[in-house]
């Protein structure tokens, strides 16, 4: 079995040297249990704090275990009354080449509804995040302007295309030219900006030209500097993510103390700061599952999926998503179907 190991924790970038290769034997699936072959295996952003030592809100990996993430996975041997050989799951078996489950955590994937890789993206995990966050912190109403970062990816695609379908403005901001024109041209938002533009901030004051009323943050860093003073009365601002601070090491600021001038503007405009974690909305998967297999029939959501093969390349293309090298949601081919 090949697995994908943390080998050291990482100070500020991960680098290569932070993962290691290992072989061990494949596992055999005792009664009640299965052995899963891993087909797909999801690479995210939330796997950088998983490096991290010390207290968040989920356990880190511990040196010389396996990195954790979400996988699509075939069923090769089943000693489970409920699995057979051939079904595919979503699993949480880590960066690996097989494991075993006693099939308590997995989810039947029916591979004629869609893409069996959607079930790490548009129609899993971040698909998810985009839809509770957005409508339920978020909430966005009929010609507000609602403005999102990594606007191709996984979370932010997602994000300013729910927002349209209620109505709403959708300004995207995202890193170079290729990305911006795919935001634009095939998702459809009414704007997008390339952060990286020297005049990116005046760039997103005149895309919004009657300020900002939701602002659905992945990023932190330099977007959100730009994002701040457009803020409406009454903003509501999900806090989904920092990717921009994922590398940083403890203690480390980027820039001054802004807490005051933050926090004179949550009074003075009654802004809405909350963070969230998906999983809080878990009463809403049932519903997230129907509206968005829907909206993916009815043309009225797209994405995108950056699929890389092979198990070995996953530490180089994870560190790449830390920088924004990914286009769409990234995932690997650990295996064919
Ligand atoms: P993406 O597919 O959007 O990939 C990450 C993108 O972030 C990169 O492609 C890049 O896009 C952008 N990026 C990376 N570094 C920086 C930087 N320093 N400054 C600005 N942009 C940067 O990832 P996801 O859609 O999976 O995740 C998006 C966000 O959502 C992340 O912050 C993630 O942690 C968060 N998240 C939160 C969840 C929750 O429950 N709260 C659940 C899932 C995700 P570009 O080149 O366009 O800038």
């Amino acid at each position: 079995n090949t697995q994908i190991l943390l080998a050291s924790r990482p100070d500020g970038k991960p680098r290569q040297d932070n993962f290691r290769i290992g072989h061990s034997a494949i596992p055999e699936p005792a009664d009640g249990q299965v052995l899963l072959k891993i087909v797909y295996l999801s690479l995210d952003p939330y796997m950088r704090g998983r490096m991290n030592a010390g207290k968040s809100y989920a356990r880190p990996v511990e040196i010389g275990d396996v990195m954790e993430g979400g996988t699509v996975a075939r069923v090769v041997r089943s000693r489970h009354p409920d699995f057979a050989e051939g079904d595919f799951v979503l699993s949480h078996s880590g960066w690996q080449a097989y494991a075993v489950s006693d099939g308590a955590a997995l989810r039947r994937l029916d591979p004629s509804a869609a893409p069996l890789s959607t079930a790490l993206g548009v129609l899993g995990m971040p698909g998810f995040t985009a839809y509770s966050g957005l409508l339920t912190i978020g909430k966005p109403k009929a010609g507000e302007t609602v403005v999102v970062a990594a606007a191709s990816g996984a979370v932010g695609s997602a994000v300013g295309q729910i927002a349209r379908i209620k109505g709403a403005r959708a300004v995207g901001i995202a890193g170079g030219a290729a990305k911006c024109a795919f935001v634009r041209d095939e998702l459809g938002f009414d704007a997008v900006i390339d952060h990286h533009a020297a005049d990116f901030p005046e760039q997103l004051a005149a895309a919004c030209p009657g300020g900002i009323d939701v602002y659905f943050e992945n990023v932190g860093g330099h977007v959100w500097d730009a994002v701040f003073p457009l803020l409406n009365d009454f903003a509501r601002i999900p806090v989904c993510g920092l990717i921009a601070q994922y590398n940083s090491r403890p203690g480390e600021q980027t820039g001054g103390d802004r807490l005051p001038l933050v926090m004179r503007d949550v009074l003075s405009k009654s802004l809405q700061i909350r963070g969230f974690i998906q999983r809080e909305f878990v009463d809403q998967r049932p519903d997230f599952y129907r509206e968005m297999a829907g909206w993916i029939t009815s043309g009225q959501i797209r994405y995108r999926e950056d699929i890389v093969d092979g198990l070995d390349n996953a530490p180089t293309a994870f560190i790449g998503l830390l920088e924004g090298h990914n286009f769409g949601k990234l995932v690997i081919r650990v295996a064919d179907e």
